[in-house]
């Protein structure tokens, strides 16, 4: 099988075509690079814009917002992965026009190619499409609730959500085979901590040996899952004829409070490393408040592939902290 993985080059996207490739399938990737804004980013081991760093893997630079380059490479295969996005909430608040554009337009072009040469289409969404709904289980068929137009964090729920709802049209006049996966917080090995996710920001600042930054009091809380295993989950969704046409929560079920997740990777690290609280003011001025928490109801997914991710965050942390400690180490 030939598969196009839109964003392959990005954190999710990479871990995707591995493992598209170690079971044999041949993989396109199109990116445009545009995730790898810190040097942190570019290992030696991550492919270069038209390089190809693998015999069944062929990379094109080129942006899902360029209808002629999506459809050459959406054309070459028989499953399309859409991942491309602006993602990060300091790049969406940066630029939340283009976070739209890429996010919503991206979106469209992919899907207008898909359509053109009948390709099924896995699209990846977001919990953030649920916004700021602490405390209760989120299930795929509730209202979609991004926040007001007021903060600009909300642009990034919103897009993805007008972009499912376009894909659901499709999906009803045309039948063409689309799966929609919402991912929530996936963490491992390979992210950036220069996208201000909050995991690798931590990894990095205890590595270091620096304060570790939680914003506000802390009380905020999130599921991590492992990237290993949110991939592994995605590609057994995508491989059940029965899971097209379905949109499914994909993440953790185990919550984590962010001063109880700075005091893990503290302690994981081993360095002493300070935990020095920032005011949320500081950390996004103009934006309101944190998103305070989010559960997924995994119900769905697990009737689907009967599992959901389970991986302990000591694990994804362990991993994580031996990566950093790797890139460290004086060459041979
Ligand atoms: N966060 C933090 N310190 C950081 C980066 C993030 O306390 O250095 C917090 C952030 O305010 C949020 C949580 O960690 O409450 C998760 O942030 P992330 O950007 O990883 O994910 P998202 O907010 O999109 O779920």
């Amino acid at each position: 099988m030939r598969h196009l993985v839109t964003g392959g080059a990005g954190f999710v996207g990479s871990h995707l075509v591995a493992a598209l490739l170690a079971r044999g399938d041949e993989v396109e990737v199109l990116d445009d690079l545009s995730g790898f804004g810190h040097a942190d980013r570019v290992a030696a081991d991550r492919p270069t814009a038209g390089s190809r760093v693998h015999p069944l893997c062929a990379w094109t630079h080129g942006s899902v917002l360029d209808p002629r380059a999506v459809e050459r490479v959406v054309a070459r295969v028989d499953r399309v992965w859409h991942l491309a996005a602006v993602v990060g909430v300091p790049r969406v608040l940066a630029d939340p026009r283009r976070a739209v554009r890429v996010n919503l337009e991206g979106t469209e072009v992919v899907l207008d190619a898909c359509v053109a040469a009948r390709v099924p289409l896995v699209f990846t969404s977001s919990s953030e499409v649920y916004g700021d709904r602490a405390g209760e289980l989120l299930r795929e068929d509730d209202p979609v609730s991004p926040g007001a137009t007021t903060s600009m964090r909300g642009s990034y729920g919103a897009s993805k959500a007008l972009a499912e709802w376009s894909l659901a049209a499709v999906r009803r006049t045309t039948g063409l085979p689309i799966l929609v996966a919402r991912l929530f917080n996936t963490v491992g090995p390979g992210q950036s901590a220069g996208h201000g996710m909050v995991l690798p920001r931590f990894v990095e600042q205890a590595r270091r040996g620096r304060p570790l930054t939680v914003y506000g009091d802390g009380a905020q809380r999130r599921c991590f899952a492992d990237v290993r295993d949110v991939v592994e989950h995605l590609v057994r969704l995508a491989d059940l004829d029965g899971a097209y046409g379905g949109t499914f929560n994909l993440g953790s079920r185990v919550e984590s409070t962010i001063l109880g997740l700075a005091e893990l990777v503290r302690d994981l690290a081993g360095t002493g490393a300070e935990i020095a609280h920032v005011p949320w003011a500081e950390a996004f001025p103009g934006e309101e408040r944190d998103v305070r928490g989010r559960l997924p109801d995994l119900s769905r997914l697990a009737a689907a592939v009967g599992s959901v991710p389970t991986t302990r965050l000591e694990t994804t942390i362990a991993a994580m902290l031996s990566e950093g400690a790797r890139a460290a180490a004086p060459a041979p």
